[in-house]
C-alpha cells in the first residue's frame, strides 16, 4: 500500500492511499485511531477531502470510542482487567505487596502486579510500560538478527518510542528501526511482518511494485499477517463514491 498523501481534516491527519477500486473505502485503526482512505485512482484530492468531511461525524465517534474503550480499563490497573501480550490475552492479578511495583506473567493467561496498596496508577501503567518495552528487547532482537541475516543487512538497531500513527519506522541511512512499544500486544508473526516491512524500505523506499515484490519473496504470508494486525479494527465504512 503507498501513502501518497496526507490530509488534515478538522485537526485530524488523514492517509490518502490510491488504489484501483471503485469505491472510496474510509477506516479508523485502534490503538491510536489512525485515519485511512483508499480512494479510487482517478478521483480528485478535492472530492476525497469532500467525501470524508461529510463523513467526519463518524470519523470523530470512532476515533472517540477508541480513545476511551480500551483505555477506561487499563487506566484503573485493577484485579480481572484484560491486557494482551504476543496476541493473548491476560488477566491481570493484583497482588498488594511492599517494595517496587512489578509485573510478571503467572502461566499462560495471567499477569500478576505486584504493588504497594498505595500505589499510584500511574506509578502503575509505568510499570506495565516498562514491562512491555522489556519484552520487546527480547522478541525484536533475535527477529532483527534473522532478517539481518537473510536480507544481508548489516549494522541494524532498534529503539522503542511511542508513536501515534504507526507500528513502526525505519531510517534508512542510520539503520534504526523504530518500534511503537503497543506493537507487544500484537502476536509475534505480526512483529516480525512489522519488521520485515520496515526492513524492505533499505532496498525500496516506497511501497511500490518492488516493494510488494520482495515481499512476496520473503514473506509469502505477509497479507494474512497484515490483515490479522488489521483486523483489531474496531470499524471501517465503505460507501459509492
Ligand atoms: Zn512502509
Amino acid at each position: 500500500m503507498s501513502i501518497e498523501e496526507i490530509l488534515v481534516i478538522s485537526e485530524i491527519p488523514v492517509a490518502v492511499t490510491r488504489k484501483q477500486i471503485k469505491n472510496l473505502h474510509l477506516a479508523v485503526y485502534p490503538p491510536t485511531g489512525r485515519v485511512t482512505v483508499s480512494a479510487p485512482e482517478q478521483m480528485p484530492i478535492s472530492a476525497v477531502r469532500i467525501a470524508v468531511v461529510t463523513r467526519l461525524a463518524w470519523v470523530k465517534r470512532q476515533r472517540k470510542e477508541i480513545s476511551l474503550a480500551p483505555r477506561q480499563s487499563i487506566r484503573e490497573m485493577t484485579d480481572g482487567e484484560s491486557h494482551y501480550f504476543l496476541g493473548r490475552r491476560y488477566r491481570m492479578r493484583v497482588v498488594e505487596r511492599s517494595g517496587p511495583t512489578r509485573i510478571s506473567t503467572r502461566g499462560k493467561a495471567t499477569l500478576v502486579l505486584e504493588a504497594r496498596e498505595d500505589a499510584s496508577i500511574s506509578a502503575k501503567l509505568n510499570a506495565l510500560d516498562h514491562w512491555y518495552r522489556e519484552r520487546l528487547g527480547e522478541v525484536v532482537p533475535p527477529l532483527l538478527e534473522e532478517w539481518s541475516q537473510r536480507l544481508e543487512l548489516d549494522g541494524i538497531t532498534w529503539r522503542t518510542r511511542r508513536m501515534r500513527t504507526r507500528w513502526a519506522t525505519i531510517n534508512v541511512k542510520s539503520g534504526i528501526v523504530t518500534v511503537n512499544p503497543e506493537i507487544a500486544k500484537q502476536s509475534l508473526e505480526s512483529i516480525e511482518s512489522v519488521l520485515v516491512h520496515e526492513l524492505m524500505h533499505i532496498f525500496e523506499p516506497n511501497h511500490g511494485e518492488g516493494f510488494i515484490r520482495r515481499l512476496d519473496m520473503h514473506l509469502p504470508d505477509w497479507r494474512a499477517r497484515k490483515s490479522k494486525l488489521d483486523s483489531a479494527m474496531l470499524s471501517c465504512e465503505d460507501w459509492k463514491v
